[in-house]
């Protein structure tokens, strides 16, 4: 980086922290885009003239309001409740909600901001946001989970819509709970509209969005394989996390003749050097989106399988890695001993797992290595189709939503490459950042002062 890239780069990020004090992820997903995006920002005054990247990096608004809620046990229960409506020039605000204990706006801010990158790479009309709460639907019935959905719709309701913010799911919210939040907006709308996605088949649901960022994430590592020459067919493939993301990615792995040989939770991964087939699969689907147990299960299940508590899989080596979990999840450690190990690609399929320090060693390695807003960007371009499917009053077959979920993932990973060309490599991170920037930055610029 020049001297000239550097010296703006750090007078930008000091005002951005100095206006967002105390949100350290926040922080971290701005300086990720900011590093890629300076140089092209320093080649083309015009968006530096108009203050573009200091007005994207602060979202529209910010709503944020507490949800009672009443437990089994009749007590009175309090959450905290945000949605962060990042940017919509390009399109309705589209973005999942997350329930998790460690949500906070710093975590919703960074989502958001990604999301705004990640939706625009997609070629879909949508604009980026991202909601949550503080709430834990772990050990709570599903009369709890429902009650607390009806109380956070209340507030939600009336700031959301089918041209104005369209939800999803994300961590902590999966087709139980978006079913009770649209059941309940249906009732204080009184409209029957695709204000949600990641419905029910029966009631405006698309075929494949259960699977679709699992699956663009293995579509994505395949185009990115295959431009070396390569494919996923017999490579080793390690998967954190167990649910939606990491079950469909490992699905889509194993399709495609890769061996999955790790899985995980919050409490520890399990190793199966015999690899993760579809009978074993079905269980983990069974175990986790069923009975809602611990991955430890598994190890007890099927012999030759070590679990290690409080561990992530990153020590294992293999051929390819798929965060599939949470944020910052891989470090600049555990990144270092990846490449050790001979990884010759890492694609992302949740937000943002990979620290800064990591996302440098893997560039300065040469890895394989796609961001999560290009490699996970499956779920929201199937989200984008619901929505397309809700407005014209139609349901595309699984073949039809399959091979344009393929095509966007194509589309994206070329984005990369035209932005993205180093050499004879790929940058994919400067690719996604610049690809996705560009898009709503010229739309901003043509809105003028807004
Ligand atoms: P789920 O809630 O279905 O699964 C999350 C998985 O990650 C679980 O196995 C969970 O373990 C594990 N996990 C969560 N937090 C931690 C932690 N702090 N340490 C270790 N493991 C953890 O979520 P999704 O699969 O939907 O989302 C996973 C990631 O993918 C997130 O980053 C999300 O933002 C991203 N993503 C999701 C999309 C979607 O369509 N669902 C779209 C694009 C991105 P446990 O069961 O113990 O909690």
């Amino acid at each position: 980086m020049s001297d000239a890239v550097q010296k703006k780069l750090d007078h930008f990020m000091q005002g951005l922290i100095k206006r967002n004090p105390h949100e350290a992820v926040f922080h971290q997903a701005v300086q990720e885009v900011a590093e890629s995006v300076m140089p092209y920002l320093l080649e083309h005054p015009k968006y530096l003239e108009a203050n573009i990247l200091e007005r994207m990096t602060e979202p529209d608004r910010v709503i944020i309001f507490r949800v009672c809620w009443e437990d089994d046990e009749g007590r009175i229960r309090t959450n905290r409740a945000w949605r962060v409506q990042f940017n919509n020039a390009i399109g309705p605000y589209k973005g999942g909600l997350r329930f998790r204990p460690g949500v906070t706006l710093s975590v919703l801010k960074f989502l958001g901001f990604e999301q705004v990158f990640k939706n625009s790479l997609t070629g879909l009309p949508m604009g980026g946001g991202k909601g949550g709460a503080n709430f834990n639907p772990k050990g709570k019935s599903d009369r709890e989970v429902m009650r607390f959905c009806q109380s956070l719709m209340i507030e939600l309701h009336r700031h959301i819509g089918e041209d104005t913010d369209v939800p999803a799911g994300d961590i902590g919210v999966g087709g139980r709970e978006i079913s009770y939040l649209f059941g309940q907006y249906k009732r204080l709308a009184n409209r029957f509209v695709g204000t949600l996605t990641g419905k029910g088949l029966q009631f405006g649901g698309s075929l494949v969005r259960t699977e679709a960022t699992g699956y663009g994430c293995i579509y994505f590592c395949e185009n990115m394989l295959e431009r070396i020459g390569d494919s996923l067919r017999g490579k080793s493939v390690a998967i954190s996390g167990s649910g939606n993301v990491a079950i469909y990615a490992a699905e889509k792995a194993h399709q495609f003749g890769a061996k999955v040989v790790t899985m995980s939770d919050s409490t520890g991964f399990v190793h199966d050097p015999d690899g993760i087939d579809a009978d074993k699969l079905a269980y983990i689907k069974d175990l986790k989106e069923v009975r809602r147990g611990r991955i430890s299960e598994y190890a007890q299940q099927y012999s030759g399988v070590e679990f290690h508590a409080d561990q992530r899989p990153w020590g294992v080596p293999v051929d390819v890695a798929l965060p599939c979990a949470t944020q910052n999840e891989i470090s600049g450690d555990d990144a270092k001993e990846l490449i050790k190990n001979g990884v010759l690609a890492v694609c992302e399929g949740a937000n943002m797992p990979t620290k800064l320090a990591g996302v440098h060693a893997f560039l300065e390695a040469g890895t394989l290595y796609a961001p999560g807003k290009a490699a996970n960007a499956g779920g929201v371009a199937v989200s984008g189709l619901e929505q397309s499917q809700n407005a014209l009053r139609i349901s595309w077959d699984h073949a039809e939503v399959d091979a344009r979920l393929k095509t966007i993932m194509k589309e994206i990973h070329e984005k990369c490459v035209t932005h993205g060309k180093d050499g004879d490599g790929v940058n994919y991170v400067r690719g996604a950042n610049v690809a996705g920037f560009v898009k709503v930055a010229d739309a901003m610029l043509a809105y003028g002062i807004v």
